[in-house]
């Protein structure tokens, strides 16, 4: 690591921090009344979602699921309907599961112990130390990717945040420093902002930053180099061909298994495959014939680790296929369904209005 003159004072670097996110911090719904609810409500959204994603439903989320009881009572494909945009199901599902964890264990109100925290479903260090520092006051730390990278800066220490023993010095910075804050929860929230916003991996504005003088990268002139770039991973592709049925003005949908991507989730049927599939194919894999099958549109989806090449098409039920046709829902216009965001788009192709 490289040795500099510059000393960290924690204390002070954490009065700075605090005083610099009060006079900047972004008004964002979940900032505006703090509970614990709704902080783990928007921690469990922001993973993985862009925070412009979750300002559009964090506010009808909580309406509909103002308390941990309401959305442990509520019915799965309403509490995915009312998720459906923020992607990652699963953490939907981890969350309703946590509420019941929640009304079982804590008499309906979110602990704030960090221990107990992290014994819910779906609930890590980082957001555990999120709701115990900002909802509750506590002085723990929290890391995610825009802390590690703040913080691999001010230590002008070139790691990525996929070493372990780099994460492992990362959470041990972010303690030191937290353990001094006048307002843990304030320190905290203004470390994530600092990342987010200024701290950036792209075109860092350390003229604004309110931790220049202690920022030993910036010291040396190294920021560009911490983190040090990724190594490009060849991504997976997939072809998913979708298929949009029509009877009687209904649209045929069926619901995805619970395990895995978009689970739980309704969709058009649906055949993947690793390759693009010629339409015998796709009735083979099917296992029915369809009537004049007509491709519509096609789009791409590029997720966390793959990509994913829709195709969809139209097509017609002959008379005769029963058996098979007992897993499908059919849908009337306008009908509400947990779907994706890439299954409402192979609506809007088939030109379906869905809600
Ligand atoms: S001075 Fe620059 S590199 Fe250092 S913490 Fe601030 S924004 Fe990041």
């Amino acid at each position: 690591m490289a040795k500099s003159s510059i000393k960290h004072d924690p204390s002070g670097m954490a009065r700075e921090l605090e005083r610099w996110f009060k006079a900047h911090a972004r008004d964002l719904p979940w900032r505006r009344r703090r509970t614990r609810w709704r902080s783990l409500v928007s921690e469990i959204m922001l993973q993985q979602t862009q925070v412009s994603r979750v300002v559009e439903k964090f506010d009808p989320f909580l309406k509909r699921f103002p308390n941990p009881a309401a959305l442990a009572s509520a019915p799965e494909d309403e509490v995915l309907a009312a998720w459906s945009g923020l992607g990652y199901y699963r953490r939907a599902r981890s969350l309703q599961a946590a509420a019941g964890v929640i009304v079982e264990r804590h008499g309906g109100r979110v602990p704030s112990d960090p221990e107990l925290l992290m014994a819910l479903p779906g609930v890590g260090r980082y957001t555990a130390g999120a709701v115990a520092s900002i909802a509750c006051g506590q002085h723990v730390p929290i890391v995610d990717g825009n802390v590690h990278r703040v913080l691999s800066r001010l230590w002008a220490d070139p790691v990525s945040a996929d070493d372990r023993a780099g994460m492992n010095r990362a959470w041990e910075r972010a303690e030191f420093l937290v353990k001094e804050a006048g307002d843990p929860g304030v320190f905290n929230e203004a470390l994530m902002e600092l990342g987010a916003c200024v701290c950036t991996p792209k075109a860092v504005s350390c003229s604004t930053c309110p931790l220049s003088s202690s920022c030993i990268a910036f010291d040396q002139g190294k920021v560009e180099l911490i983190p040090p770039p990724k190594q490009r991973v060849a991504q997976p592709i997939e072809h998913h061909h979708a298929i949009g049925l029509v009877r009687r003005r209904k649209l045929a949908v069926q619901k995805r298994s619970t395990e895995g991507r978009w689970g739980g989730m309704w969709e058009v049927p649906t055949v993947e495959s690793k390759r693009r599939l010629r339409p015998g194919e796709i009735q083979k894999q099917l296992g029915l014939e369809i009537e004049s099958l007509e491709l519509i549109g096609s789009f791409q989806r590029t997720l966390t680790h793959r990509r994913v090449h829709f195709h969809v098409y139209r097509g017609q039920l002959p008379v005769g296929n029963k058996p098979w046709m007992k897993s499908l829902k059919w849908i009337a216009p306008g009908e509400e369904m947990p779907m994706g965001v890439a299954q409402r788009r192979t609506l809007e192709l088939l030109e379906w209005p869905d809600c």
